[in-house]
C-alpha cells in the first residue's frame, strides 16, 4: 500500500462530500475558508474514532479518569501555560503579491509559494495563535477570554479537583475529547489543518523517576492503537523529534506520523513534559499541586507524559488509509475498507424490492439490528447500485431480504471486502454479525 496521489486525495475528498461525510461550512454564502461541517456519515466516522479513542485509553483501563472542561478561559490559564508569550508562529507577508505565509511550512524560505517572488518576504513576526473574545458585556481588558488552543490544560488546572474528589494515585491519567482552536495562517489540505477541530488529550502523572519508563510504554501504546484499527504498517511511523525540535521543558517527544499525500505528518504528538505544566500553574494561581505520598510522608510535583492526538485529523487519515479502488467485471468498484469500529454503518438492511411484502419485513429487521448496531437502510434503485453505496460508505455488511425469505426465513449477507454472499437463517443473524463485528 501506498499513499495516496494527488489526484486520488482529490477523488476521495470529492467522495467525502458526495457521500455525505463532510461538506464545507456555509457553502450556501460562498464557503468559510478551512472549515468543514460533518454530514449524516461523518459524524459517525468522527464519532467512532473519539469512542475507540476513549474505548482504549479510559474505558479498558483502571488508572484513566475523564473530564470534559469549558473552552472559554480566562488569560491567567495561558499566561501560566505560556501560551501568551510562546504560542506563535512566525510570518512573512510578500512585498509583490501580499499574501501570508508561516515561515517554517515554506519549501524555500526565500521564494513565495504564490507569485514566485524571491527575496520578497518581510521579516517575520511572531503571530499568536489563540483566538481572543470577550465573556460578558463590556468591551474592557478584564473581559477578555480565549477560546481553548489545546484541552491539555483543562486537566492541568483539575488536576488539584480530581486527586480530592476520586480515588486516583499516580500512576494516573486524565483524559478530554474535545474542540480546540487555533487562528491558523495557513490552515488547508481538506480537514488536516482547520482553525477549529477536535482534539484528544490525555495527560499521564507518574512518579519522576518513572517517567521515561512510561514515555516509553505510551509512545508503544498510542502507535499501536493506530494499526489495531487498521491503518497499514507502511503509512504509519513513530518519529523522536530531534534535540533541537524539543520545546525547552520536555525531556522527549516523538510524533506518529501518517504518510499523506504530501508527504509524512503529525497524527499524535507523545511528550514528556516534566513537571513544567504544574509547577507553573502552581507558581501562578498559588495552589499547591503536588502528589503527597501517605505512607513516605513525602510530597512531589507528578511528571507528566501527554498523548495528543487530533480526532478529525485522525478520522482522514482513516479515511485515507480506508480507500480503494478495484477493477469488478470492467467496472471500478469504490471501497472504503474500514476496520468494523470505524466504519460509519456497520449493517446496511437492503429489501430486493419495495413492495411492501419486502419492505414490511424488512423495516422490522432493520428495527430489531439498530438496537445493537448502526444501520443504514435503503430501498431505492437496483440491488448493485446499492451495494456499491454501501461499499463508498465503508459498510462492512449488507443484508438482502429478498422473496425466498418469506418462506425459507433466511437472508443473503454480503461482505464488504470479498463481496462473498451466505445465506443465514434469520435466528442466527444477529450472534453472525456480532462475532463478526467484535
Ligand atoms: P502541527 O505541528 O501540525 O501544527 P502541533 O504539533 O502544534 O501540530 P499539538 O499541539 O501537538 O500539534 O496538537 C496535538 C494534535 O492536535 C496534533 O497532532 C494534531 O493531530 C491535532 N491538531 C493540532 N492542530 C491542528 C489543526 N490546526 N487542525 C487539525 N488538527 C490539529
Amino acid at each position: 500500500m501506498s499513499s495516496p496521489s494527488p489526484e486520488l486525495f482529490d477523488r476521495i475528498v470529492n467522495l467525502t462530500k458526495r457521500r455525505g461525510f463532510v461538506y464545507p461550512s456555509a457553502e450556501i454564502y460562498g464557503g468559510f475558508r478551512s472549515t468543514y461541517d460533518y454530514g449524516p456519515v461523518g459524524v459517525l466516522l468522527l464519532r467512532n474514532v473519539k469512542d475507540a479513542w476513549w474505548r482504549s485509553m479510559v474505558q479498558l483501563r483502571g488508572d484513566v479518569v475523564g473530564l470534559d472542561a469549558s473552552i472559554l478561559s480566562p488569560p491567567q490559564v495561558w499566561e501560566a501555560s505560556g501560551h501568551l508569550a510562546n504560542f506563535t508562529d512566525p510570518l512573512v507577508d510578500c512585498t509583490t503579491c501580499h499574501q501570508r505565509f508561516r515561515l517554517d511550512k515554506l519549501e524555500d524560505p526565500e521564494r513565495c509559494p504564490n507569485c514566485g517572488a524571491v527575496g520578497a518576504f518581510t521579516e517575520p513576526r511572531q503571530f499568536n495563535l489563540m483566538f481572543k473574545t470577550q465573556a460578558g458585556p463590556v468591551e474592557d481588558a478584564a473581559a477578555v477570554a480565549y477560546l481553548r488552543p489545546e484541552t491539555a490544560q483543562g486537566m492541568f488546572i483539575n488536576f488539584k479537583n480530581v486527586v480530592d474528589t476520586t480515588r486516583v494515585r499516580p500512576p494516573f491519567g486524565i483524559a478530554q475529547i474535545g474542540k480546540s482552536f487555533r487562528n491558523e495562517i495557513t490552515p488547508g489540505q481538506f480537514v488536516f489543518r482547520t482553525r477549529e477541530f477536535e482534539q484528544m488529550e490525555m495527560e499521564y502523572f507518574v512518579p519522576p523517576a518513572d517517567a521515561q519508563r512510561w514515555y516509553e510504554y505510551w509512545c508503544t501504546e498510542r502507535y499501536q492503537w493506530y494499526l489495531d484499527l487498521g491503518i497499514p504498517e507502511d503509512l504509519l511511523r513513530l518519529r523522536p523529534h530531534e534535540s533541537d525540535e524539543l520545546s525547552h521543558y520536555s525531556s522527549g517527544t516523538s510524533d506518529v506520523e501518517f504518510l499523506f499525500p504530501w508527504g509524512w505528518d503529525e497524527l499524535e504528538g507523545i511528550a514528556n513534559r516534566g513537571d513544567y505544566d504544574l509547577t507553573q500553574h502552581a507558581e501562578h494561581s498559588g495552589e499547591r499541586l503536588e502528589w503527597y505520598d501517605q505512607a513516605a510522608n513525602e510530597r512531589w510535583v507528578p511528571h507528566v507524559i501527554e498523548p495528543a492526538a487530533g480526532a478529525t485529523r485522525t478520522a482522514m487519515a482513516f479515511l485515507m488509509a480506508a480507500y480503494d479502488e478495484e477493477e469488478v467485471r470492467g467496472e471500478t468498484r469504490v471501497v472504503l475498507r474500514f476496520h468494523p469500529r470505524i466504519a460509519p454503518y456497520k449493517v446496511a438492511v437492503l429489501p430486493l424490492s419495495k413492495k411492501p411484502e419486502l419492505s414490511g419485513p424488512a423495516q422490522e429487521l432493520v428495527a430489531e439490528l439498530r438496537r445493537s448496531f448502526v444501520c443504514d437502510y435503503d430501498e431505492t434503485q437496483s440491488i448493485g447500485r446499492r451495494y456499491r453505496r454501501q461499499d463508498e460508505l465503508g459498510t462492512p455488511y449488507c443484508v438482502t431480504y429478498d422473496f425466498d425469505s418469506l418462506t425459507d426465513g433466511a437472508v443473503t449477507v454480503r461482505e464488504r471486502d470479498s463481496m462473498e454472499q451466505e445465506r443465514v437463517p434469520l435466528a442466527d443473524l444477529a450472534g453472525v454479525l456480532h462475532e463478526r463485528l467484535a
